[in-house]
């Protein structure tokens, strides 16, 4: 398996923010969780995040073959950014309200 630093370098954290819930990590321009809807702080620390994404490799470590094969068309983080997004728009039609 390839070196999980190497996300670290290549992904600018500083556009991605970690739900303090649900532990997802988001898109920083989202305005809620994307996996939970929480709409308060998110956690914004580079270490914070880049713990979030190396909970989601571990869990899926696919995302890395993935990441690989596109990054030299499309950057990395927009990569990463798109599958977030998609996430969140098949979480949107879910009623959240408590
Ligand atoms: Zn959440």
């Amino acid at each position: 398996m390839k070196s999980p630093s190497r996300i670290k370098r290549a992904v600018s954290l500083e556009h991605l923010k970690r739900c303090p819930l649900c532990r997802a990590v988001n898109a920083a321009s989202n305005p809620n969780c994307f996996v939970c809807g929480w709409k308060g702080e998110f956690e914004h620390e580079a270490g914070k995040v880049h713990e979030g994404l190396m909970e989601i490799l571990e869990s899926c470590p696919e995302l890395l073959d993935v990441f690989d094969h596109e990054e030299r068309r499309i950057g990395l983080f927009e990569r990463f950014a798109n599958f977030v997004r998609a996430r969140f728009r098949r979480h949107r039609s879910l009623d959240l309200r408590a």
